[in-house]
């Protein structure tokens, strides 16, 4: 058991696990960078501790600082929230290692999903399907390399074991330039993520984006909790989220959940995280695992009445789940937009004075947001400044309250992408529901 908690972040999910804290009445340490002294969540905290300059390789990727952050103000766990250090194995047993808990899955399970090679191996152990294609990395035997292509058959894809963020992938369309290929993207994986390893799969063509939210105790049980689609995506980063994921099979899904229970149970994984599949013609096909909270969590608590952070620092603190699988009830539907302060048609940034912030209500309505009126969005980090969350009795009840709430919300001082979520929910495709994950880009490309 832990009475207190730091807080290994900044931004909106600074603020979401500070409130998770303070229902469990956990004592709150809030780090922040010189650029957040001021943001409104820091005051919020029972103690506020400055770990460096602004930018983030010194501040809230600086283990060093963090750990000592951790000892000064007698914090006995730390939470990572998403990005940052979240998903850093060393990072873990440091923490481990200094006597705290870190508010997460082990380090060796960390380890296993940060090797997109090795979760892939591990997950068909687990009888979790996966994109065809071996669960090895290429060798340097270009022959051997053109047989599997062959193999799978064309298109295929090339993708970094230690990639991330939507980077260090190839689509490749023929035999012509797979030996290309592979020399470009090793390269890239080498410099981009100082592992070289590549492996390759089939290229799926207009998958959907599907995902399954989980959360495991230490007691060896282990949950789903509904899924997602996350489909609305521009350059690998999600848009649009909502759950569940609409006119899937049920039969298959449950299925599908009750592997990533299972998977869960079998690596003797705890706390939160989630499976990542593409989704074609009903077919799921695991791509990744993130062992973190996400940005889309609520979404899921809003349809299936559960708190997220709060399950999990109670796992972390060595608490039994409190529900089995048969008390996973999926209720109603949920969106998520994604407020970033950004120019709505190039995407720049568009850090800033908020000069007007005016938000929507009502029934169903929830807003996740560490920004005010006078706050000043920094440049330096990623430009998420909240999340409108919105909930219904049903999709069309939920979209009908999505679109009102975006026609409430003003945002003044500095140019938002409000205006692209109010086109979206408009958007007959996306209304019908199922898009792929090229959708939102064919969209704005005029094409769609
Ligand atoms: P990252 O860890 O960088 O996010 P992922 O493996 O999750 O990498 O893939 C990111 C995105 O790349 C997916 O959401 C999808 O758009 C695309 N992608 C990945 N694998 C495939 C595939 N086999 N076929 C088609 N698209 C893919």
């Amino acid at each position: 058991m832990f009475g207190s908690v730091l807080i290994a972040n900044r931004g909106e999910i600074a603020l979401r696990i500070q409130r998770g804290c303070r229902r469990l009445g956990l004592r709150t340490i809030v780090v922040h960078s010189e650029a957040d002294r001021d943001a409104p969540y820091v005051h919020h905290a029972d103690e506020a501790i400055c770990i460096g300059p602004a930018a983030a390789a010194q501040s809230y990727l600086n283990q060093t600082a963090l750990l000592f952050a951790a000892e000064v103000s007698g914090a006995e766990a730390i939470h990572p929230g998403y990005g940052f250090l979240s998903e850093n194995p060393g990072f873990a047993e440091q923490v481990e290692a200094a006597g705290l808990t870190f508010i997460g899955p082990t380090a060796a399970v960390m380890r296993v999903m940060g090797d997109k090679v090795a979760a892939k191996r591990a997950m068909r152990a687990a009888g979790v399907p996966c994109v065809p294609g071996p669960d090895a990395a290429l060798g340097d035997d270009l022959d051997l390399a053109r047989a599997t292509a062959r193999q799978i058959g064309y298109p295929v894809i090339l993708k970094a074991a230690g990639g991330g963020g939507g980077r260090g992938m190839r689509m490749v369309e023929s035999e012509a330039g797979l030996i290309d290929a592979i020399a470009v993207t090793r390269e890239e994986a080498r410099r981009g993520f100082a592992n070289s390893a590549i492996y390759i799969e089939k290229f799926l063509r207009r998958p959907r984006h599907v995902e399954i939210q989980v959360i495991a105790d230490t007691h060896g049980n282990a949950v789903w909790l509904g899924s997602r689609d996350c489909s609305l995506q521009r350059r690998h980063q999600k848009v649009l989220e909502e759950a569940p994921a609409p006119g899937l099979d049920q039969d298959v899904l449950a299925q599908i959940g009750e592997r990533c229970a299972e998977a869960c149970r079998q690596l003797e994984y705890r706390g939160v995280g989630t499976f990542e599949f593409l989704v074609e013609d009903d077919a799921f096909y695991f791509i990744e695992m993130n062992t973190r909270l996400q940005v889309e969590h609520p979404v899921t608590e809003m349809t299936a009445g559960i708190d997220i952070v709060e399950a999990q620092i109670r796992v972390a603190q060595g608490e039994a789940l409190p529900f089995a699988q048969a008390d996973i009830v999926c209720r109603g539907h949920a969106f998520e937009c994604r407020i970033n302060a950004e120019d709505p048609d190039t995407f720049v940034p568009s850090p800033g004075v908020i000069t007007a912030w005016e938000l929507p209500g009502g029934p169903g309505v929830r807003i996740d947001s560490h920004a005010s009126s006078g706050y000043r969005v920094p440049p330096y980090y990623d430009s998420l400044i909240g999340k409108l969350v919105v909930h219904g009795a049903n999709r069309a009840e939920a979209l009908d309250r999505l679109r009102i709430a975006l026609d409430e919300m003003r945002v003044e001082g500095i140019a938002t992408n409000l205006p692209l979520h109010r086109r979206l929910v408009r958007d007959a495709a996306f209304i019908r529901g199922g898009v792929s994950i090229h959708h939102l880009e064919q969209q704005l490309c005029g094409s769609g």
